[in-house]
């Protein structure tokens, strides 16, 4: 019987869905959600496969009672729930994904040239023209600018947008968020949302060194989860990237981000403290009331035609598997 159980694509009356519904999962929004709506949630890395398509798994959960995975396009990193019951899996390890572009996102290889910063860790310049727009939500009492947004969402239909949101923000900004949504579900808006922890621990006045993550007693893992799991709440996809506050990370949170199979997201741009955008750059913003300076040199820079342009999505970032080697790329 437990055989049955566990073919249970095989077994008469199991779980299995029909073929044609074997789509990503769709999760009715739910104003207010809490993350509880998600279940047994945990970390995994599993290869899974579905007619020849291949994923991976890098949570498992249970939504309204159904089984899910959050799993990634191991070479376009978008992200999406599957309904679990439709694919097949195995666990898998990061040296057997090593050479997708996916681990390379997440283990990015050393750049010499690079100091081992406390700040500023992760990626913070992408490949080829354009730029990448993000903005953090950080927990604020101010209500979010709303005004910024539409900026970005006159560019045209579907322009991309990174938002690295902490789940107290969510939390505490319930029309807001509802109105965001609204804007990725007309298509006026591509919207990726990066977990910007869910508490973002800050204290005013101490040094980088004891201050954001680098609190005693922070968990890296409840702090990623948390977020993850009221996105998911409210029928929204988390993405492979994540914030540090404050770009503040030390060695060991870094090891554990790529644990959890995260990429570490920095910025070469942030506008409120002066380095302008170049081609490629990662913009960072505030548009959660807190840093309207920033805002006002996005909107500058825009209108005198100095913000680099097309937008792209966060996605196309990282290092592509498309780019030939040897032209200058560190391996
Ligand atoms: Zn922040």
């Amino acid at each position: 019987m437990a055989v049955l159980l566990f073919c249970a694509g095989l077994a008469p009356g199991a779980t299995a869905r029909a073929q044609e519904d074997c789509g990503p999962a769709a999760i009715a929004p739910q104003p207010g959600a809490a993350g509880a709506r998600a279940q047994d949630y945990r970390a995994v890395f599993e290869s899974c496969a579905k007619n020849g398509e291949t994923r991976l798994a890098t949570r498992r959960m249970s939504v309204d009672g159904e089984k899910l995975l959050l799993t990634v396009h191991p070479q376009t990193l978008k992200t999406s729930l599957e309904p679990a019951s439709c694919w097949r899996c195995a666990e898998t390890t990061d040296e057997e994904q090593a050479e997708t572009r996916f681990m390379k996102a997440v283990r990015p290889p050393a750049d010499p040239d690079r100091p081992p910063a406390l700040v500023n860790a992760g990626l913070i310049h992408g490949e080829g023209a354009g730029a990448f727009i993000t903005g953090d939500l950080c927990p604020s009492r101010k209500p979010l600018d709303r005004a910024f947004i539409e900026e970005v969402a006159a560019q045209g239909p579907g322009t991309p947008l990174a938002l690295a949101v902490s789940g107290a923000w969510i939390a505490h900004h319930g029309q807001d968020f509802a109105w965001l949504q609204e804007k990725a579900r007309s298509g006026a808006l591509d919207i990726t949302w990066a977990d910007h922890t869910y508490s973002h621990p800050y204290v005013v006045g101490l040094k980088d060194s004891q201050n954001y993550m680098l609190r005693p007693g922070v968990d890296l893992d409840r702090e990623i989860f948390e977020t993850e799991k009221i996105l998911i709440a409210h029928g929204e996809t988390p993405s492979v990237f994540f914030r540090f506050p404050g770009l503040v990370a030390d060695g060991a949170l870094l090891e554990k981000l790529k644990e959890r199979h995260l990429v570490a997201l920095g910025a070469d741009s942030w506008l409120a403290l002066g380095p302008t955008p170049t081609a490629g750059s990662i913009v960072l913003v505030h548009p959660n009331g807190n840093e309207p300076a920033g805002l006002r040199i996005f909107s500058r820079l825009l209108r005198s035609g100095r913000m680099p342009k097309p937008f792209r999505a966060i996605e196309e970032a990282p290092w592509s598997a498309l780019r030939k080697s040897g032209d200058g790329e560190a391996r």
